[in-house]
């Protein structure tokens, strides 16, 4: 990386856990920032995803066809791309879905059976559901899987410093690194 190195996080179907244990790393959010420009993430007030980032890390399963999206366009213009927490990895809680046939019953369960206020399915701005949640590596290449639930502060500083440095990640699980 010979420009100052680009870092951006984003956040699929996920609970925003791992984005709190990326706050979580404190005053080493300090050191991360004085190595890399955080472009694009929640936590700035950017609107595109740029077209060219060093490093992501991705919270979240892809649940819908706006996560595909997402996740597709991410995926083409970043070149290491994280898997960051169990969800991104295994689907984990918002794959508890995949033992349904069909997610409408568990919609009309939480926006029907169990409410008393504002009774009725949302009809306006939702995105279409897949059949079944997916894995990040399920839809595009994963370069480092980032395991946890959330995966800890001190795991995600030493990916990330890791990966400013140009090394493999001891803490992470390597998949097709350095392609
Ligand atoms: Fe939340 Fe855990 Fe999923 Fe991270 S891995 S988004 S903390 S449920």
């Amino acid at each position: 990386m010979s420009r100052r190195p680009t870092l951006a996080t984003i956040w699929l179907d996920g609970c925003s856990g791992c984005h709190m244990s990326f706050l979580d790393m404190d005053e080493r959010l300090l050191e991360v920032a004085a190595r890399a420009d955080l472009v694009y993430s929640p936590l700035v007030d950017a609107k595109v995803y740029p077209e060219s980032v060093d490093i992501v890390l991705v919270e979240g399963a892809v649940s819908t066809d706006e996560d595909m999206a997402r996740i597709r366009l991410v995926r083409s213009r970043t070149k290491i791309l994280v898997a960051l927490g169990d969800c991104a990895v295994t689907t984990n809680v918002p794959g508890m879905r995949n033992v349904f046939a069909d997610a409408q019953p568990l919609f009309e369960r939480a926006y029907v059976d169990n409410v008393t206020v504002n009774l009725g399915m949302p009809s306006k701005g939702l995105p279409r559901h897949l059949p079944k949640t997916l894995p990040v590596h399920k839809v595009v290449k994963v370069d480092v899987f980032l395991p946890g639930c959330p995966p800890s502060a001190d795991l995600i500083f030493d990916t990330v410093v890791a990966l400013l440095d140009g090394r493999v990640p001891e803490t992470a699980t390597r998949a097709r690194f350095g392609r």
